[in-house]
């Protein structure tokens, strides 16, 4: 009746079901995957759920870890594969540990199996399917809600929130990613305790907001976060930024594809991701320091790192995210300059495709000439000889320009160097990184 396709399963979920019921645990795939199968999607990942502790879960695995504190659970690798193995949480008897806004701090009692589904957020995530007799349990139902399209909380919404405020933001995107509604007593609080979000250590909202924005419907997830009240402090500059119709306009566009991206299966990196974002910004105090006489490059470096520190303070963005996005911004100029040596240089550097495709998403925005975007899928697909060409042709185009902007930033860089050294040698240093 239920319609799962087994073809959709992972053989590697399976697999771990197996082990675990023939050594007599009850074990089954549940969740996010259980959901997508109804679907008739192909679930990104499996998760299962059993009574066996932890500890027993490991033991029965070559490659199997302990992760967690809030939740522990166990890691069960296959190769690159990865299932996650959960243990059935239960109603305690001992109040679990809580901030004092209700936010759950940790919680590993177990318990039985209609305790883990009462814990779930939705009823839609809260279904059991077992592989072996392919029966499928519904605790809530999420079948019902599922056919009607309907996002669900169980149990008291306000109280589920404050447990965990991040269920509002699973909600916004679940809702967008499956084209689902929120039902009326559900998303009723969501906007009262949407300043709860500040509660939530920066990294799980980073981590959240990865997934939302990876969800392949970043920019309805978006709207729909901002129509709740829930994107305050999540990207701080965002929320600035899509005031602004020029703005809205670039990170609308590099939204739709990333989401385009996601739908084909293809690959974006984070830090791709966040520097569009974040660009708007950027370029408005790159515009602020050179207003003030500040040479390009260092104008840039400074303003990478302004938006970069306000960023960083609400949603802890990893080293290397961070890492990427500068070198991203940083190669911008870089881009420009198609005279020389340099675009030869350019193409070598290992970021030049993530700058080369930033670059291009400015060409379509309007915020740079058409031209050099084509200029440069011509470059990197060309022979030796016409690459000399392309570049020679460029040397003609703006000889004259070219070497005034060869004496200003030299002279430039001889009265800043006096001024401040050390933001010349740190420009000096990421300018090098970046060459
Ligand atoms: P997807 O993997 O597609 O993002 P998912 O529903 O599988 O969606 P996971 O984060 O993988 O999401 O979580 C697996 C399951 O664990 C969920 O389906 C849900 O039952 C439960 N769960 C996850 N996060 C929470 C939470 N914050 N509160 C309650 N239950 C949760
Ligand atoms: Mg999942």
């Amino acid at each position: 009746e239920h319609g799962i396709d087994p073809r959709l399963l992972s053989n590697n979920a399976v697999r771990v079901v197996r082990i675990l019921q023939n050594e007599g645990y009850d074990a089954f795939i549940v969740g996010g995957a259980v959901r997508d199968l109804l679907l008739g999607l192909k679930p990104k990942d499996f998760d299962v759920a059993t009574n066996a502790t932890p500890e027993q879960v490991k033991r029965l695995f070559k490659r199997a870890f302990l992760i967690g504190r809030r939740f522990q659970i166990v890691h069960v690798m296959f190769g690159q594969d990865l299932i996650e193995v959960t243990t059935f949480r239960g109603a305690s008897d001992k109040p679990a540990i809580k901030d004092e806004s209700g936010r759950l701090l940790r919680d590993n009692n177990f318990g039985t199996q209609s305790e883990d589904a009462a814990r779930r957020d939705f009823t839609i995530n809260a279904m059991y399917y077992n592989p072996a007799n392919q029966v499928l349990l519904d605790y809530h139902g999420g079948i019902k809600d599922l056919r009607s399209k309907t996002l669900r909380v169980i149990g008291n919404p306000e109280q589920r929130y404050r447990e965990d405020p991040v269920r509002m933001l699973r909600i916004v995107r679940f809702a967008a990613k499956l084209g689902f509604s929120i039902d009326k007593t559900t998303g009723a609080p969501i906007a009262a305790l949407a300043p709860l979000m500040n509660n939530v250590p920066s990294a799980r909202l980073f981590d959240e907001m990865l997934k939302l924005l990876m969800s392949g419907h970043s920019m309805s997830c978006l709207k729909e976060l901002r129509a709740r009240g829930l994107h305050q402090g999540l990207l701080p500059l965002l929320d600035v930024a899509l005031e602004q119709p020029e703005a809205a306009h670039f990170i609308e566009l590099s939204l739709e594809k990333t989401d385009q991206r996601i739908r084909q299966n293809k690959r974006i990196s984070p830090g791709f991701l966040f520097a569009t974002l974040l660009w708007t910004q950027v370029e408005e105090k790159w515009a602020e320091y050179r207003a003030k006489g500040e040479h390009p490059i260092p104008a840039l470096v400074a303003a990478s790192s302004d938006v970069l520190d306000v960023q960083t303070e609400k949603l802890a963005i990893q080293r290397r995210i961070a890492t990427d996005m500068r070198d991203i911004w940083l190669l911008q100029p870089r881009l420009e300059r198609r005279t020389g040596k340099s675009p030869y240089r350019l193409l070598e550097n290992e970021r030049f495709r993530a700058a080369y495709d930033f670059m291009l998403i400015r060409c379509e925005a309007g915020e740079l000439e058409a031209e050099l975007g084509q200029w440069w899928t011509e470059f990197i697909d060309a022979s030796g000889d016409r690459r000399q060409e392309m570049i020679d042709t460029q040397m003609k185009r703006a000889p004259a320009g070219s070497q005034a902007k060869k004496r200003s930033r030299r002279s430039g860089h001889r009265h800043r160097k006096k001024s401040s050294a050390k933001t010349a040698s740190e420009t000096q240093d990421i300018i090098e990184k970046t060459e």
